[in-house]
């Protein structure tokens, strides 16, 4: 394989679609190697099946907003590979979603989902719609009208949606309602990050930044460091960012960011259950601002326009959106200090700021494996489905604690470099990639 031709390849097929060039990138530099190695792949044309999603579907979603008016947007579900299971990922609600985007997302859940140990495919979906501003029943209705479409496609055994950046179990619940009501089947293995009374499985909700935080307790630990007492700063104040908190919290280190697409909240003492408790409010007021927390919590302050990196720590988790990291904000952490980075979003940091972390010798962990524990705990959530009961939550987290230090050992397999450091990046990618080719190879030319 020549990098640069299965670009130049996939840039002829998918012109201009920048995020989903820059993740299939990243991931064949980290495997070129290897896969020059085995004959067999190239034989195969494995990487050249595997950079293009299995199918795309689009569709129209129209709904009546509450003033009578008639919207319409587009609904996407990127069924990328199946060669392990069946298609598993999220659904994006958010105005910024396009085919670029979510192919990016399919691919990249491809490799994180191979990584759990779990036997999932991968898949993105979601829609230009976004849920800033829109009343409780105007996202229901439009949840409503993109299931309509999107339920011929799902299922149990062929593709399995959960959430995602703009959708979370309210969302979850609008859509499960829906699909019943079509599909006359009453198996709630349909989707996941159900609620805890038809079908959810404890712990999912926290899963992501719980895992997150379990996989940098591996990392700091590898190398002989660990997290009490640390700093944190964190972006975002959604889902995973709360549950990133909370975690965070319990293992003794101190959260002094977060952050919104206002600004950045400085809270030097750090986290209370009420303040881990009021970011949900703020996440479900469906404001998309962060700046109340400073108003009800008089000892942290707000800056407008900033990012959580203008704050000074030793550990950043990037818990927001893709290239919410960029070169220059790996440079002012890196000024002011900072020695870990673990990438909880998916692709959080630009191929710059990975480059700056890596030139500069500190820490630094990709998003596809550090965030890989939600959708392990979704992956929970189906056997539990489908065994019909439903596990204490000291199981699912023991499980997901298990299932984050199989993801670390396999970092650390495939990315131990001479020198004995660890390269994150590349363990992730050829641990990923090795899983996929090899079920591939066996499954013929399909
Ligand atoms: N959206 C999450 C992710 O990026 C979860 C997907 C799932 O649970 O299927 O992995």
């Amino acid at each position: 394989m020549n990098v640069n031709n299965v670009m130049a390849d996939l840039e002829r097929k998918h012109p201009g679609e920048s995020e989903y060039l820059q993740a299939v990138r990243e991931v064949l530099e980290s495997i070129e190697e290897v896969y020059n190695e085995h004959p067999e792949f190239e034989k195969a044309k494995i990487v050249e099946r595997m950079v293009e999603p299995d199918r795309i579907i689009t569709f129209r979603v129209t709904w009546v907003d509450d003033s009578g008016e008639i919207q319409t947007n587009i609904g996407y579900r990127v069924q990328f590979n199946s060669a392990i299971g069946p298609y598993k990922g999220g659904i994006r609600f958010h105005a910024a979603v396009n085919p670029s985007m979510l192919k990016f997302l399919g691919f990249e859940q491809t490799f994180k989902n191979a990584l759990t140990t779990l036997p999932m495919g991968g898949a993105k979906g979601g829609s230009d719609f976004s849920p800033k501003g829109k009343s409780d029943a105007e996202i229901m209705r439009f949840c409503q009208a993109f299931m309509l479409e999107l339920w011929q496609n799902i299922g149990p055994d062929t593709d399995v949606p959960a959430g995602d950046v703009g959708v979370g179990g309210r969302e979850i619940g609008y859509m499960y309602g829906m699909y019943k009501k079509l599909a006359r089947e009453y198996n709630t293995g349909v989707l996941t990050g159900k609620g805890l009374t038809w079908g959810g499985s404890l712990v999912r909700p926290e899963a992501t930044g719980f895992g997150a935080l379990y996989f940098t307790e591996h990392m700091l630990h590898q190398a002989g460091k660990s997290i009490e007492g640390k700093t944190v700063a964190i972006s975002g104040f959604g889902n995973v960012a709360w549950g990133a908190a909370t975690k965070a919290t319990e293992l003794g280190a101190k959260v002094i960011a977060i952050s919104g697409p206002d600004g950045v909240i400085y809270n030097p003492n750090g986290m209370t259950p009420e303040k881990i408790e009021y970011m949900l409010e703020l996440r479900a007021s469906n404001r998309d601002i962060v700046a109340p927390f400073a108003e009800r919590f008089p000892d942290a302050t707000f800056t407008a326009g900033k990012k959580a990196w203008s704050v000074k720590c030793d550990i950043a988790l990037p818990c927001a959106f893709q290239n919410e990291l960029t070169g220059d904000d790996a440079k002012e952490l890196l000024a002011s200090g900072t020695w870990c980075v673990a990438e909880v979003s998916n692709m959080g940091c630009t191929p710059e700021a990975i480059e700056t972390f890596q030139k500069a010798g500190i820490l630094f962990a990709p998003g596809k494996a550090v965030n890989a524990g939600g959708v392990a705990t979704s992956g929970l959530e189906m056997t539990q489905n489908a065994q019909h009961l439903s596990w204490a939550a000291e199981e699912v987290d023991a499980k997901l604690h298990y299932i984050m230090s199989q993801i670390h050992s396999a970092c650390v397999r495939y990315g131990e470099q001479p020198d004995g450091r660890i390269n994150y990046v590349k363990g992730a990618n050829i641990a990923g990639f090795m899983k996929v080719a090899q079920a591939m190879l066996e499954q013929g030319v399909v």
